[in-house]
């Protein structure tokens, strides 16, 4: 009888996966972190029972998460990443021209567990020059950073354990403080499906400080339900004013496969029934 992982979303609900090999399953200070093989996404990171990434779909979440704040800040150069321990979120920001990538991650097993068992997600991003990786808590680090950034970009897991302060509006008020003029801000914010409460509580934090937010609706297929959210926070700029062609011209050449100009406008602009949670 085959072993089957259930990630539960919401209330009685759950998406399963059929286990066929385990690679690593080990209990750091921070969460349970296991990698294991699986017929329709590969090889995945879970992280106590959560689905974080996988080597099939990762690309939709890295893509979406990375590119819109980075095309939305005129010229980023210095950019800072809370979590995103499987490097996948670094990879993609180092397709641009930035000359600096900060990047704090509290449990140092996730950054070993994936370069040693997916190491196509994070690729030669941590050996990247422009690239200081820190093991530490992000919600101290930004609280008493003194560099400015022009991206921060929040790639954490869903609010328990250290993740907690990474979602609350003290930290919102930090990363405000820590970006320039045209400063940009993304964070992971949720399911519209059910975790609309959690969305709305990021909106309203991010809102008391910025005075853009927008959230973006994407598609993780690995992940319950599928749908999910980034909320995008600018001190300046709107996504909303981004034309499609512009999007197009500068992501040329960076082999995206879910970024595009039409995307970023879909992503911005949810169907009817998500209306009132994404915009709300
Ligand atoms: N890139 C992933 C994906 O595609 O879904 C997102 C999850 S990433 C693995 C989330 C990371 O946030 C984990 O590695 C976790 O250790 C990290 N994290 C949680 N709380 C943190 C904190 N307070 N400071 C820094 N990193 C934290």
């Amino acid at each position: 009888m085959a072993d089957w992982l259930w990630d539960h979303g919401g209330e009685g609900f759950a998406q399963a996966y059929r286990v066929d090999e385990v690679f690593l399953d080990a209990q750091s200070p921070y969460q349970r972190v296991r990698v294991i093989r699986t017929p329709m996404f590969g090889r995945m990171l879970i992280l106590d029972d959560a689905v974080q990434t996988s080597e099939a779909d990762e690309f939709c979440y890295h893509e979406m998460l990375a590119h819109p704040p980075l095309l939305t800040h005129p010229q980023p150069r210095r950019v800072l990443i809370i979590g995103g321990g499987d490097g996948g979120l670094l990879e993609e920001v180092l397709k641009h021209p930035v000359e600096r990538v900060v990047m704090v991650e509290i449990d140092r097993l996730v950054v070993d567990a994936t370069l040693r068992h997916i190491p196509e997600i994070p690729g030669r991003a941590f050996d990247d020059p422009r690239t200081e990786l820190r093991i530490e808590d992000g919600f101290a680090y930004v609280r008493d950073c003194q560099e400015r950034f022009d991206v921060a970009l929040v790639d954490s897991t869903d609010p328990q354990g250290p993740s907690v302060p990474l979602f609350g509006e003290a930290f919102y008020g930090d990363l405000f403080r820590l970006l320039g003029d045209d400063g940009v801000l993304a964070v992971q914010s949720g399911s519209p499906l059910y975790q609309a409460d959690l969305v709305s509580q990021v909106r309203r934090h991010l809102r008391t400080h910025f005075p853009v937010v927008r959230t973006l609706l994407t598609c993780v297929p690995s992940y319950p339900g599928v749908l999910w959210t980034f909320t995008l926070a600018s001190k300046r700029a709107d996504p909303l004013d981004l034309p499609p062609e512009a999007v197009d011209r500068r992501v040329a050449g960076m082999g995206l496969r879910y970024y595009t100009g039409l995307q970023h406008r879909a992503a911005l602009n949810p169907p009817p029934f998500l209306r009132s949670v994404l915009e709300g």
